[in-house]
């Protein structure tokens, strides 16, 4: 009985929860009208909800359909798959910081364990909701709760009838005052279930009449009106007012089949059976409870079957059926052992469920350890690499700074041996170079066929005074350029002013066709025409350099004073010979 109050009250709750979403809350109200009598449809609505709940990704819709959906499964579900999901709901909703749908979560499952017999688990879980609710200001949820905490203590194995009655007499006022009148009917029938479970029948009464008056003025559907005429009349029956009881219930029976629903039918049979058993009409007890029985051992309630069995023996008893009500007694005893078996099942399970999710929790901080660890030394290891990659960074700057320093200073150091060795104006090498090598090929000369000239411009002097110091210079680099020109390998240099000097390798025919070439060159590469005279003498091995450049200055003079733009050479010391070897004209 009080778990039948209970599902509509989750039901209720369900769809008080889907407001917000208002075609979510649509069908859950729908969900509600259906779930009593139509379970294929209220299904239907489920999976649509679930469709719904996964398009629109809300986690928080989602438990609380899947909530919905378990309420269908009271019975057929294991308790230890229920426990499971219900952690899973919580774990949900304490990761999503979500302090209402824990509180929904922990209601459910509190409602649950309740009638699973798992009290004070049950009465943990409500009170935690209850406060929960209290503090997020839920006041409507918290109605539920106290519903259900009232219905837990006034359970007969609670036995807490007096907070019950607190709480009771609480919702009462509240529906009362807010002229609710489905919840004030709510009441009055669970206060009416309290008293019946003290054996206080004559108590109980009056609650379920006024349960009944109330539903039948809020046009309740008709077989909520049954069902309150069914407490109605077993508590009559109970109280020994067989005839007003049975009258009772025979209404109901008729009320009854102008709704649907198996099972309020045969809850009906079974508590007009049970009425008319104790009020000695024992032939026709046994034909409404044989229907009850049908119908329970189908669905294997055993807490029906039990009371089915325990009003079938008496009947038979009554009927001085000894074996018959043997066999009841029988039935009744494998019902009970059952059902013991079954709540100690559904101990162990959750204990398992405990003890599995205690196990889950403690590996869980074990990883998290692991993890905030490794997270650690990844940071570590972030962090040295970047300094690692700076440190190489930094070396790499200063490699780098370093090549760049090396390349300067070896390009200004080959500048500066450039600058050093080389003339500035002509390009040609300069005095100093000039003489180290010269120097160096009279070493390497083996024959006799070296020779050294003492290029002189004539009249240079008067290039400069009348065309300027300017052209003077571009003179000097023409000249230059014809002297590397002509000498084509051979080693050329400036010693100094307009003065420039040749070290020729060759016989003396080829000096003389070299020296031509030479002085002809010059003289036909300008005008007004400039020319030079050049001075020669030959290198001997045995002699200082400066004895060779001696004699080819001498061999310039004679040159010079032979009328310029020619050459002499200081061949054998044979001066006077040179005139013959003056170039041409
Ligand atoms: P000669 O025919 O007898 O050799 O007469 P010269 O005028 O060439 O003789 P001299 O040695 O008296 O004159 C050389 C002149 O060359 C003197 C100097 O001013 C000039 N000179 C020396 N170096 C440079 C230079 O780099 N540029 C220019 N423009 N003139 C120079
Ligand atoms: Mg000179
Ligand atoms: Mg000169």
């Amino acid at each position: 009985m009080r778990h039948m109050r209970l599902v509509v009250v989750f039901l209720l709750f369900i769809s008080d929860f889907a407001q917000g979403a208002s075609s979510l809350r649509e069908r859950a109200d729908q969900c509600l009208i259906l779930a009593s009598d139509n379970g294929a449809a209220a299904q239907g609505i489920i999976a649509s909800l679930k469709a719904e709940r996964d398009l629109a990704g809300d986690v928080g819709a989602s438990a609380m359909v899947r909530l919905c959906e378990m309420g269908f499964h009271d019975d057929s579900a294991s308790y230890e798959l229920i426990e499971t999901q219900y952690t899973l709901f919580l774990e949900q909703s304490l990761q999503q910081n979500d302090l209402n749908l824990q509180a929904s979560v922990l209601f459910v499952r509190g409602n649950r364990r309740t009638y699973f017999g798992l009290y004070p688990d049950a009465l943990n879980d409500l009170n935690t909701a209850f406060s929960i609710f209290e503090k997020t200001g839920n006041k409507a949820y918290n109605i539920m709760v106290m519903n259900s905490l009232a219905l837990t203590y006034s359970d007969k194995h609670v036995g807490d009838y007096e907070n019950a009655l607190l709480i009771l007499n609480k919702l009462l006022a509240i529906a009362r005052d807010s002229k609710d009148l489905g919840r004030e009917s709510t009441t009055e029938f669970n206060i009416g279930i309290l008293y019946n479970n003290q054996n206080k029948s004559e108590l109980a009464l009056p609650h379920f009449r006024r349960a009944r008056e109330i539903d039948v003025q809020r046009k309740a559907p008709a077989d909520e009106v049954s069902f309150d005429e069914r407490s109605i009349g077993m508590a009559l029956s109970k109280m020994g007012r067989h005839v007003e009881a049975l009258a009772q219930l025979d209404h109901a029976i008729k009320l009854e089949a102008t709704a649907t629903g198996e099972e309020r039918a045969a809850l009906l049979l079974q508590a007009r059976g049970a009425a008319l058993r104790r009020a000695g009409k024992n032939s026709e007890a046994l034909h409404d409870l044989d229907r009850a029985l049908a119908y329970f051992q189908k669905t294997g309630n055993l807490r029906f079957l039990l009371t089915i069995h325990e009003d079938r023996a008496l009947a038979f008893l009554g009927q001085n059926q000894i074996q018959a009500a043997y066999e009841e007694r029988v039935s009744q005893l494998e019902a009970k052992n059952k059902l013991d078996q079954q709540a100690l099942d559904q101990q162990t399970g959750l204990l398992r469920v405990r003890f599995q999710t205690e196990q889950q929790q403690q590996q869980n901080r074990k990883l998290a350890k692991q993890n905030e660890s490794q997270q650690a030394e990844l940071k570590n290891a972030h962090e040295i690499k970047k300094l690692q990659l700076l440190a190489l960074g930094l070396s790499m700057l200063v490699v780098f700074s370093l090549i760049i320093i090396v390349v300067v200073m070896m390009r200004s150091s080959q500048r500066l041996r450039i600058l050093a060795f080389t003339d500035a104006l002509t390009g040609l090498k300069n005095r100093r170079r000039f003489m180290w090598k010269a120097r160096e090929a009279q070493k390497r000369s083996v024959n006799d066929g070296l020779y050294f000239l003492m290029v002189d411009i004539d009249d240079f002097k008067k290039i400069n005074d009348s065309r300027g110091h300017d052209v003077g210079d571009e003179v000097l680099k023409s000249t230059a350029s014809i002297i590397a020109r002509v000498s084509e390998g051979n080693l050329c240099g400036r010693l100094g002013g307009e003065e420039f000097g040749i070290v020729f390798q060759g016989d003396r025919d080829k000096l003389q066709e070299f020296a031509t070439e030479l002085v002809n060159g010059v003289r036909k590469a300008f005008m007004p025409p400039t020319t030079i005279s050049v001075g020669v003498a030959k290198f001997e091995s045995d002699t200082d350099l400066s004895d060779v450049f001696k004699r080819a200055d001498l061999a310039l003079y004679l040159a010079k004073s032979g009328g310029k733009d020619r050459y002499v050479i200081d061949s054998d010391r044979a001066y006077e010979d040179s005139a013959s070897i003056m170039t041409n004209f």
